[in-house]
């Protein structure tokens, strides 16, 4: 597993080591969702996702 810190909380969220970019991950403390920014190795980034007022359609 590796790991990222979330943005709004701090806490240290484990999530696949296969983790895609743009992938949504729920933060286990704070409930934020936070999408992946960045993979490079074990060193992963995540930013809250703004989904608020966007339509993505079904
Ligand atoms: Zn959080």
């Amino acid at each position: 597993m590796a790991t990222i810190s979330c943005p709004e909380c701090a806490a240290t969220i484990e999530v696949a080591e296969d983790v895609m970019i743009g992938e949504i991950v729920d933060c286990i403390d704070c409930g934020q969702e936070l999408e992946i920014i960045s993979v490079d190795g074990a060193n992963i980034q995540a930013r809250i996702a703004e989904s608020e007022g966007e339509d993505f359609g079904e």
